[in-house]
């Protein structure tokens, strides 16, 4: 029986994973539960999963939980995180949204666990970091389809040359609509993936991939990663090899398939899904950087090293919840982070140093939120 502490799980990504779980009782144990604020949820799950370690990030609602769950341990804050990331469980999903799944990420590898990772600011901000500790021991597993992919045409390989993930370019690539006047329903109305609002948003933006493209330079060693319009969301990403041969990893747009795979690796086990329909007709496309540039900032902030990343992804993180409470417009998402590229002072060392990873992202984050929430 494989004991799951799972950080995260009210949100997209967690209640697919615990979907996973309810098919498969006798194999998997849900050991921790940890949410946002979404308190009822967490007692609804923390019964149905007979799970008595919790975490609840709302400090405030720690009582509501402990109260309707005598038997159960319940943590709050962003200790929590910690405490249940470093708790006795086989593998630590780690499906918070923000960079504050840093905290859980290190912890976890701290205490020589599998990490299956979703939360991709924890990469884009702490990859120096996380790639200190797993040289102490603790693994990876990527939940990003995209790196899931990788991952899969990775096996068995000893080098390769390139990797290209795919994109499926978010709903407004192939469409004319006026940037400036989308709306957050707009924005998150995704064509073919339904996820939480900040990657959502990320993914209209294009900085989704941006940031996967730091997520996968941490991943696999690399900085050869390049990227591919891909509307149909089939093609998962593709890795190229030296004498020119390619793979590609290719399936349904369903997220459990990678967050099963992270569960189960190195074992594909059986499940039920819908088949693809074949034959399939699936396009790829150039990118349009002049209107989607996010991945190009994203990619010159990983030629400049040091805590430019953290300064992209506070940036980002900042813009996208102003968007989302309507303080600012769409456009001024991706402005917002080239203005705090331009501004900010970049240091190009340390970027392994975890304090100086927090301090940067709230002074920045902090900066930009109060800035334009009037
Ligand atoms: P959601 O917004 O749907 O869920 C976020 C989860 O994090 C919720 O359970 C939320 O709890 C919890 N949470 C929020 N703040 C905290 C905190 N401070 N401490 C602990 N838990 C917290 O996001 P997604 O599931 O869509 O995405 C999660 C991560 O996975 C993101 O980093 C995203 O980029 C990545 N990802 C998601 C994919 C997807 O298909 N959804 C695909 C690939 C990657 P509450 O509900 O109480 O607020
Ligand atoms: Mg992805």
């Amino acid at each position: 029986m494989k004991k799951i502490a799972l950080l995260g799980c009210t949100g997209s990504i967690g209640t697919q994973t615990l979907d996973i779980v309810r098919a498969r009782r006798d194999e998997y144990k849900v050991s921790a539960l940890m949410c946002g604020s979404n308190a009822d949820a967490l007692i609804r799950y923390a019964k149905e999963f007979d799970c008595t370690l919790l975490g609840i990030a709302d400090e405030a609602k720690r009582g509501y939980v402990a109260s309707a769950l005598p038997s159960a341990t319940v943590h709050a804050g962003e200790k929590a995180l910690e405490i249940l990331a470093a708790s006795d469980a086989d593998i630590v999903v780690v499906a918070v949204v923000g960079m504050i799944g840093l905290k859980a990420v290190l912890a976890a590898l701290d205490a020589g666990k599998t990490v299956a990772l979703a939360n991709k600011e924890s990469l884009v901000a702490g990859g120096a970091a996380v790639k200190e500790k797993l040289k102490h021991g603790g693994k990876i597993h990527p939940i990003d389809s995209e790196h899931s992919a990788v991952w899969q045409c990775l096996r068995g390989e000893s080098n390769f040359k390139r990797i290209v993930l795919t994109a499926s370019g978010g709903p407004f690539y192939n469409s004319n609509i006026d940037l400036s006047t989308v709306t957050p329903e707009q924005a998150t109305a995704h064509p073919n993936w339904k996820m939480g609002k900040k990657i959502s948003v990320d993914s209209a933006t294009m900085m989704n991939k941006g940031l996967e493209i730091i997520e996968a330079r941490w991943l696999f060693d690399t900085e050869n990663i390049d990227y591919v319009i891909h509307p149909e969301s089939v093609v998962h990403s593709f890795v190229e090899f030296d004498d020119g041969s390619i793979k590609a990893q290719a399936g349904s747009a369903d997220m459990r398939l990678p967050i099963q795979y992270a569960l189960d690796y190195p074992r594909h086990v059986v499940r039920e899904y819908k088949p693809l329909d074949l034959p399939l007709n699936l396009r790829f496309f150039a990118p349009d950087e002049a209107r989607f540039p996010a991945p190009k900032l994203a990619k010159s902030a990983l030629d400049i090293g040091g805590d430019a990343c953290v300064i992209l992804n506070a940036a980002n993180e900042a813009a996208v919840r102003l968007f989302l409470e309507r303080k600012i417009k769409f456009t001024q998402i991706i402005q917002i982070v080239e203005d705090a590229m331009n501004e900010e002072r970049i240091d190009g060392a340390g970027g392994a140093n975890v304090d100086k990873i927090f301090a940067t992202h709230k002074r920045v984050y902090d900066k930009i939120y109060y800035r334009y929430n009037k």
